[in-house]
């Protein structure tokens, strides 16, 4: 950082003069370059992080209570539209074991049928006297 360089010269030629005080604004000023440069990086790490999920955010759909991602020849998900509507986190959810339409998000817990036509079968009941 050429910044903080010239004025660390600086600051060793006021040091050498007996310039204390001004030394010491000299150390003030190559702290706060130092907070600067800190808060530049934060914000650069923040923009990058902010571009991935602006280029995910154009690429979701919702459909059937959860998001996708639609690519040309595949359709990846489903992803808990609550953890992304809230706090924009991709969180993928869980099919269910018994009914394989429902599934739960692991980071909320929310529920939801992506497969809005599928009936549950209840191999345990037996049909209606009438079915048979
Ligand atoms: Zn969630």
């Amino acid at each position: 950082m050429a910044i903080f360089e010239e004025l660390k010269s600086i600051g060793k030629v006021l040091q050498e003069a007996g310039k204390i005080e001004q030394y010491q604004q000299i150390l003030g000023l190559q702290q706060q370059v130092l907070d600067m440069q800190k808060k530049i990086d934060d914000l650069e790490t923040e923009k990058k992080e902010l571009g991935s999920k602006l280029q995910l955010q154009n690429s979701l759909v919702y459909e059937n209570n959860a998001y996708w991602i639609k690519q040309e020849n595949k359709k990846d998900g489903p992803f808990c539209s609550r953890c992304w509507d809230v706090e924009k986190n991709a969180v993928r959810i869980k099919q269910g074991v018994n009914n394989p339409s429902f599934h739960t998000c692991p980071e909320c817990e929310t529920q939801v049928q992506t497969d809005p036509g599928f009936r549950p079968m209840f191999t345990s009941r037996k049909p209606p006297m009438s079915y048979l």
